[in-house]
């Protein structure tokens, strides 16, 4: 009946089986526990029209020419360059801290001269880590990297993680550096934005071909089993690709204990009013229990009266019934946990894992199409995993 299985329907999954269909020419079956498709992208019309984010917000964003191309062949685009904005004590300035930022934050003569420091040590247009910037010898740096770590990282990593920026992964911080430049933006890349019509639709397109069949509401463990050494199909051994994108320990019985997650409460707010905080997205940087607010609109680019936002309570995923795992955790610890689910794929070698779930890793959408177009094209042609 089917050539190949692909369990989860987000972005990686979906990607998946529409090139195995397409390029592969296989029988797709793709099985999703949720009632819908499309993952933490999922976004819908809520009850007052506004295009909301179910899962939080998305916000696309790619230098990849071939992964711009083809989720292209999908959607056209809403075209923005999306921009932050960080609640210091009720004053809104740039995040990432930029040249912008700096002449926000100290007085002009003070930040001309800062500005000028920076571009010596750093050079022009270039980004630094904070926990890099951290460690410059020079006094004024120092100075510049003790405010953005105070203002901008602590408190804000503190909600999201339960740690200090010192606890978390590098790459983590990592990802909104301090910019030696007075580029607003919250990416760099060349393409940002949001599908036009929304993700969901994106990704109903890419999985409308007639070798994709999609069963929803369906828990994989009802069909499949993951054997030491073969895949069972409605009990039958499978020997096409099963490519695997949900978390790894729940499939097991968290035989060897949870792999720990960061989850979210989303808490949506709808106003009469046409706008709440005239932007998209405000981090509470020193405030708050939420760490951001997201005003959709801002987002989609969608022409509605009134206005719907969403406040993030990051809190750490037991596996309760209703929680979802956003965000793993990454420290030694919890990849040699990781390493022992993944072992157990050891001997299957028509299993592929793929995701933030099943890889354990923080991708962002275009980073896992890419890795999911990439492990198609090795599998369409045969190569070994
Ligand atoms: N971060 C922060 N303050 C900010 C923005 C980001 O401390 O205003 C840190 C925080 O640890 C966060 C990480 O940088 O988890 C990555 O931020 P990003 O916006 O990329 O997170 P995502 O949108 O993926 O949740």
């Amino acid at each position: 009946m089917y050539d190949s299985i692909v369990i989860g329907s987000g972005a990686a999954g979906s990607a998946m089986a529409r090139k195995l269909a397409e390029e592969g020419n296989r029988r797709v079956l793709v099985i999703e526990k949720r009632s819908h498709i499309g993952g933490n992208c999922y976004d819908r019309k809520d009850d007052y029209g506004v295009l909301i984010h179910e899962y939080g917000p998305h916000i696309f964003h790619t230098g990849k020419e071939e992964v711009f191309q083809f989720l292209s062949k999908f959607t056209e685009w809403y075209f923005f360059g999306h921009q932050v904005v960080a609640n210091v004590h009720g004053k809104l300035i740039p995040v990432p801290f930029n040249l912008n930022t700096l002449h926000m934050v100290y007085e002009k003569d003070k930040a001309e001269r800062l500005e000028k420091l920076l571009i010596s040590e750093y050079g022009e247009g270039s980004r630094i880590p904070i926990m890099e910037l951290r460690k410059n010898d020079n006094e004024e740096v120092k100075d510049i990297a003790d405010y953005v770590y105070e203002n901008i990282f602590l408190h804000y990593t503190m909600k999201q993680w339960g740690q200090t920026p010192e606890e978390i992964s590098p790459e983590v911080t990592g990802r909104v550096p301090v910019s030696i430049s007075y580029d607003n933006r919250y990416f760099e890349d060349k393409y940002q934005g949001m599908p036009k019509e929304g993700y969901t639709p994106m990704f109903e397109k890419m999985l409308a071909h007639p070798s994709i069949t999609v069963l929803t509401d369906t828990d994989c463990k009802e069909k499949i089993k993951f054997l030491p050494d073969k895949v069972l199909f409605e009990g039958e051994e499978f020997l096409g690709e099963v490519i695997y994108t949900g978390a790894l320990d729940e499939l097991f019985d968290c035989a060897y204990g949870r792999l720990p997650y960061r989850s979210l409460d989303f808490k949506f707010e709808h106003y009469k009013e046409d706008s709440f905080q005239g932007r998209s997205v405000v981090n509470y940087t020193v405030s708050e229990d939420f760490t951001r607010i997201t005003e959709f609109k801002y987002l989609t680019g969608q022409d509605v009266s009134g206005t719907t936002i969403v406040k993030e309570y990051p809190f750490a995923y037991t596996g309760a019934k209703g929680e979802i795992p956003y965000y793993a955790i990454l420290n030694e610890e919890n990849r040699s946990l990781y390493k022992k689910y993944s072992d157990r794929f050891k001997n299957l070698p028509n299993v592929y894992l793929l995701g933030r779930l099943a890889e354990y890793k923080y991708y962002n959408i275009d980073a896992i199409v890419e890795r999911a177009l990439h492990m198609a094209d090795d599998i369409i042609a045969g190569r070994k995993k």
